[in-house]
């Protein structure tokens, strides 16, 4: 894989656990139908509601690793207790159809990938406080106590990786958010075209 971006865009969505990535990164798909999301690969058991193929493509430990010694991964990493990864097929499929990809992914594989691809776009969503952000995790309502504990000790490491990122957004309100991201996707799609 070259380190071209080509005809489409990629871009880096990173923030800690609960900060709202995802709520982001739906409304940002429904806004453009050139913006699609990469969809990783982990060993995590799927949380109720998640759908195999759509939120993530969820195999075993074994398989994981054979993929690995495959080369299949653009990157991987092992968080939390389980390994998620991206595959290289997800980016050059998106790129070479001219689209924009967006990964949502943490911290390390985030650094991989911008080592890779000087020219990805990368964003930090940072929580309004750590507060929040504890807050937000309780209202899921999806993880134990342990864990609760654990993404947040994550998140206070990841928000001060948050400098690696060309762009850092505080999601404070959900439109305002969307906006900023999409004004900052908007820039750097019509630099391409200039
Ligand atoms: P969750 O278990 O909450 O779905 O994800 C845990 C963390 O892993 C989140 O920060 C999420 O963005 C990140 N993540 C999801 N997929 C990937 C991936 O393919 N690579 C990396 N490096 N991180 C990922």
């Amino acid at each position: 894989m070259s380190n071209e971006i080509g005809k489409g865009m990629l871009v880096v969505l990173s923030g800690p656990s609960g900060c709202g990535k995802d709520t982001v990164l739906n409304c940002l798909c429904e806004s453009d139908e050139r913006i699609c999301q990469s969809v990783s690969v982990t060993t995590r058991a799927p949380r109720e509601g998640e759908v195999d193929g759509v939120h993530y493509y969820f195999i075993s430990k074994e398989e994981f690793e054979r993929r690995i010694e495959n080369g299949e991964f653009a990157e991987y990493v092992r968080y939390n207790d389980n390994y998620y990864g991206t595959l290289k097929s997800e980016i050059e499929n998106a790129v070479n159809a001219g689209r924009i990809i967006i990964l949502v992914i943490e911290v390390q594989g985030a650094a991989n990938i911008i080592a890779q691809f000087p020219d990805a776009v990368s964003v930090f969503l940072m929580p309004p406080s750590i507060g929040v952000l504890e807050q937000r995790l309780r209202k899921r309502g999806t993880e134990s106590e342990q864990t609760i504990r654990k993404r947040l000790e994550i998140a206070k490491e990841e928000m001060e990786k948050s400098r690696l990122y060309k762009h850092v957004v505080v999601n404070d309100e959900l439109e305002k958010t969307v906006q900023t991201v999409h004004d900052i996707l908007k820039f750097y799609t019509s630099e391409q075209q200039s």
